[in-house]
This record gives structure tokens, C-alpha cells and sequence, in this order.
């Protein structure tokens, strides 16, 4: 810890933000929360708001409006700022924006002299925490994105639904990028220490089919959700609250972070969605499951996704100067 008071600076407090900040504030779990955003009124309110709510909470927080120079002795810096996608926008173009918009943002938290670990989840995450840690120069285990931690939840909601069991007793995770091309790998999903492909194998009730099915509902999650009401915020708030948690109470959780790959799973050159081992250091470590052959093709395919999309990035960035 950088101070004895747990201290997050939140940049960018639209829905995503403010949901992290609501579940903080519940959760109690940090002792300061600064929130930023390009609308300074707006994050002036939002503090006012949720001081109005301290007087309900089992918390004792500090929460304010400010600056970047707040930055300098925070534990952690959360990124939920950006821009949406405007009608007829390509994805690329709207990365192009994203990444300006980060540009206006890492650069301020550094220069204050900032030295704790960034939190990023602006979509696409793991082009995001890519560029993040690009512009902050930070050694990589200190930037970390929130992955396809929420997808990981999804996934173990569903599951236990299916099986009948308590989702905390599941264990299974999605991998690769947060988006269309991440995927389960079913080798490594238990019920406590049961392989579920082996439940699946013993019990006729339990089919096979089924888990594919599960799989494409996690897919396809966000989907739906902002179908039907725009935006999805609450699951990522709670997702990046339970990582915050692990990173200031210094847990050593397992959690499905995007974090920089070197050589962990033959991949290189890539943030991405995978189990890590998260303390106060951040990503302490990569976590190497026994992938089968076809679900190691399927990380490497999801990776190659995302390194053709940083690169797509990079050219058109060159070509603008
Ligand atoms: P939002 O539009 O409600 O909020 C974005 C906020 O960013 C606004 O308050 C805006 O003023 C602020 N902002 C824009 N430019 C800024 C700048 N230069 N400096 C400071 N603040 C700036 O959007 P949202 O619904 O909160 O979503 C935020 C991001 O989270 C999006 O990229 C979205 O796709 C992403 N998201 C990620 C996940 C995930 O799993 N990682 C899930 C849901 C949403």
C-alpha cells in the first residue's frame, strides 16, 4: 500500500464508474474514493450523492471530486472513462477516440507522480489495458484489466443454476478477450473438485449440449442486456469492486484479469483474459491451466484477434502523422 488508508481514484463517472463507486461504498472497501471525470460537475455530484448515503453504510469513507494531482498517493486508479459509439462509427474509429480519450487520462496520473496499479475496464478492455500500460510505462504487472472476470461470474451463475449447485462452489472460467471471440475451457470447469465433463460423462441428466448452450448465453450476455435497457453497469461495478478488494486486502485471489502475457500459454505480444493470482502487487502471477490441445488453439485464436486489432490500431495512428 502506498499510504495506511486505502485510496481509489476513479476516473470516468458515468454508469460503469459510478456502480464501482456504489459497490465500494457498500462493500466498504477502501477508506478514500476520489472520483474525476471530463465532466466535472457531474463527478461533483455524484459525490455529494453518495456522501448523502454514508450516514445508511457501514463505511467511514472520504469520498470527494478532484484532480489528477490526487492520483499521486492512491493505491489504485480506475479507468471507466469513454466515449460511446456514435451512429455508423466502426469499432476502429471508436477505438481511435478511446485511445485519445486515454491519452488525456494516463498521462496526468503518471505525471502526478501516481505509483500504484491501474484498473482498467473501457471497452475493448484488453486493447485498453494494453494502451494504458503503453502510455504509463508501468511495469505490466500493474496494469490489469477487468478481463473476462465478469464473464467468469456469468459463467458460474449459470452453471450453478444448471447444476443445482452454489455458484461459489463452481469453478470455471472464460478466457481470451472480452468479446466475441472468448471461450470456455471446459477440461478445467470443476463442482468442487469434480470435473464437470466428468458429471457429465456419469449423469445422463447433465448433457452436454447444454454447457455449449451456457457458453453462448455468457457470449452473448451483454448483448441482451444492452438490448434491453442499453448499457450493462451493475455486474462490472461488482466485478471491479471484488478485484479491488482483492488488490488492497492483498488476497492472492484467483480472478480472471487482462493481463499482460509473456510466453504463459506459447502467447506473447497481447493482454487477455486469464486466471491470475491477485495481491497488492497486482498480477502477481499468471495462473498455467492444463488447456487440452483444442482449447489452447482456441486461446491462441482469441489472442491473434486482439493482436491484429492492436496492430489495425497502431497503423491507422501511424498513418495520422
Ligand atoms: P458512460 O458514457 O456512462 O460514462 C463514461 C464517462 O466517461 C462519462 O461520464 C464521460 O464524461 C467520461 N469521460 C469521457 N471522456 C473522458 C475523459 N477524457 N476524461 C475523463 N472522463 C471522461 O459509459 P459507461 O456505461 O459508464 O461505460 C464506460 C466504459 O465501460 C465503456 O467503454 C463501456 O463499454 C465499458 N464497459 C466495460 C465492461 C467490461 O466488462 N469491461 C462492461 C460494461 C461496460
Amino acid at each position: 500500500m502506498v499510504n495506511d488508508k486505502r485510496k481509489v481514484v476513479l476516473v470516468g463517472t458515468g454508469m460503469v464508474g459510478m456502480s464501482y463507486a456504489y459497490a465500494l461504498l457498500n462493500q466498504n472497501a477502501c477508506d478514500e474514493l476520489v472520483l474525476i471525470d471530463l465532466n466535472k460537475k457531474r463527478a461533483e455530484g455524484e459525490a455529494m450523492d453518495l456522501n448523502h448515503g454514508l450516514a445508511f453504510s457501514g463505511a467511514n469513507m472520504k469520498i470527494s471530486s478532484g484532480e489528477y494531482v490526487d492520483c499521486k498517493d492512491a493505491d489504485i486508479v480506475a479507468v471507466c472513462a469513454g466515449v460511446a459509439q456514435q451512429p455508423g462509427e466502426t469499432r476502429l474509429a471508436l477505438l481511435k477516440r478511446n485511445a485519445k480519450v486515454f491519452r488525456s487520462i494516463v498521462d496526468p496520473v503518471t505525471a502526478s507522480g501516481f505509483d500504484g496499479i491501474f484498473l482498467v475496464a473501457t471497452n475493448p478492455v484488453d486493447i485498453m489495458t494494453r494502451i494504458t500500460y503503453m502510455l504509463s510505462g508501468f511495469n505490466p504487472k500493474k496494469v490489469l484489466g477487468t478481463g473476462t472476470a465478469l464473464d467468469t461470474a456469468r459463467l458460474r451463475y449459470l452453471l450453478g443454476e444448471y447444476l443445482r449447485v452454489d455458484p461459489r462452489n463452481v469453478h470455471a472460467y472464460v478466457m481470451g478477450e472480452h468479446g466475441d471471440s472468448e471461450f470456455v475451457p471446459w477440461s478445467q470447469a470443476q463442482v468442487a473438485t469434480k470435473s464437470i465433463l466428468e458429471l457429465c460423462a456419469e449423469n445422463p441428466e447433465i448433457d452436454r449440449e447444454q454447457l455449449k448452450c451456457i457458453e453462448q448465453d455468457v457470449q452473448e450476455a451483454a448483448y441482451k442486456i444492452i438490448e434491453a435497457k442499453n448499457a450493462t453497469y451493475y455486474g462490472i461495478g461488482m466485478a471491479m469492486a471484488r478485484i479491488t478488494r482483492a488488490i488492497l486486502g492483498d488476497e492472492n485471489s484467483v480472478l480472471t484479469v487482462s493481463a499482460m502475457l509473456k510466453g504463459e500459454y506459447g502467447q506473447t505480444d497481447v493482454f487477455a483474459g486469464v486466471p491470475c493470482i491477485i495481491n497488492k502487487n497486482g498480477v502477481q502471477r499468471v495462473l498455467k491451466l492444463s488447456l487440452s490441445q483444442e482449447e489452447a488453439g482456441r486461446l491462441g485464436e482469441s489472442c491473434q484477434v486482439l493482436r491484429d486489432c492492436f496492430q489495425e490500431l497502431s497503423r491507422e495512428e501511424q498513418d495520422d502523422c
